[in-house]
């Protein structure tokens, strides 16, 4: 894969830790120049200096995607991208009756509405130049309800939705739209819930493990590089199977 983004400009948001890290990392190896964006600042100029020692070029930039004028800001500050990674997510888990206003916003402002305004921001450029890629990271609980995360799963599967409207809304004008949906993969946001949850997740897949988070990243790079040229509108499970079978009770 090395080269084959030689000369392209790429945006990752949420690429200050986990899955997203793993995809700047993966773009800049394949000649991207990338914008690392997060909020941590200081997880975010090590993800920069680590890109750097790769032989790769990066910068960061900070912006909460929660906030509107923030996301607008970020969009500004980047200007003209040829690869817009969606991969930024939260995930806050509660029952029904058990969630508050404040997760169903920061879930869905988050996940649901930031990519919808970075593709509003950056896909009019890509349309001018008649070149350009979306990837939005979704998750097997987009098409699977999982327990405890509903909104989370909703509005992932908001975003599959808009990643086949766009497929098809931008596709003849030279921009592929394309989604990833995980299953379950270690991150620093998975630890953060305990290994205990994750791995037991992992035990339920076909392939009874987790995914690290540089398989995930294989994929959005195959997605960007010129490999997969006719490949728009998809939604790529890369659950170890978690789509394909049923958990035992
Ligand atoms: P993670 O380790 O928790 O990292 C999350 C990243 O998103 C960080 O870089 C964080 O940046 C950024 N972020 C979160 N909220 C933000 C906000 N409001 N504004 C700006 N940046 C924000 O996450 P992950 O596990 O790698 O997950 C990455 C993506 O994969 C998410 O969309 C998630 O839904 C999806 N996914 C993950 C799994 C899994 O098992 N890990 C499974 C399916 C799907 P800062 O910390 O710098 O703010």
């Amino acid at each position: 894969m090395n080269n084959a983004l030689r000369g392209r400009t790429a945006l990752v948001t949420g690429a200050t830790a986990g899955i997203g890290y793993a995809i700047a990392r993966q773009l800049a190896a394949a000649g991207a120049a990338v914008t690392v964006h997060g909020r941590n600042a200081e997880r975010g100029a090590k993800a920069v200096q680590d890109i750097e020692n790769d032989g790769g070029r990066a910068l960061f930039v900070a912006a909460d995607l929660a906030d509107v004028e923030d996301v607008r800001r970020l969009a500004e500050e980047v200007g003209d991208v040829d690869i817009l990674v969606n991969n930024a997510g939260v995930y806050r888990f509660a029952g029904t009756l058990e969630t508050t206003d404040a997760d169903f916003d920061e879930q869905i402002n988050t996940n649901l509405r930031a990519p919808y305004l970075l593709v509003q921001e950056l896909v009019p450029g890509m349309l001018e130049r008649g070149d350009g890629i979306v990837i939005n990271v979704t998750t097997v609980a987009a098409s699977t309800p999982a327990a405890e995360a509903g909104i989370y799963g909703a509005g992932k599967a908001g975003l599959e939705l808009l990643t086949k409207l766009w497929a098809d809304e931008f596709g003849a004008r030279g921009v592929r739209v394309n989604a990833v949906a995980p299953g379950p993969t270690q991150t620093e946001g998975t630890a953060a819930l305990g290994d205990q949850l994750i791995e037991g997740l992992g035990r339920t897949t076909a392939l009874g493990r987790t995914a690290t988070a540089d398989e995930i990243a294989n994929v959005v790079t195959f997605l960007a590089s010129p490999a997969a040229s006719y490949v728009n509108g998809a939604i790529l499970a890369i659950g170890g199977g978690s789509l394909a079978i049923r958990p035992a009770a």
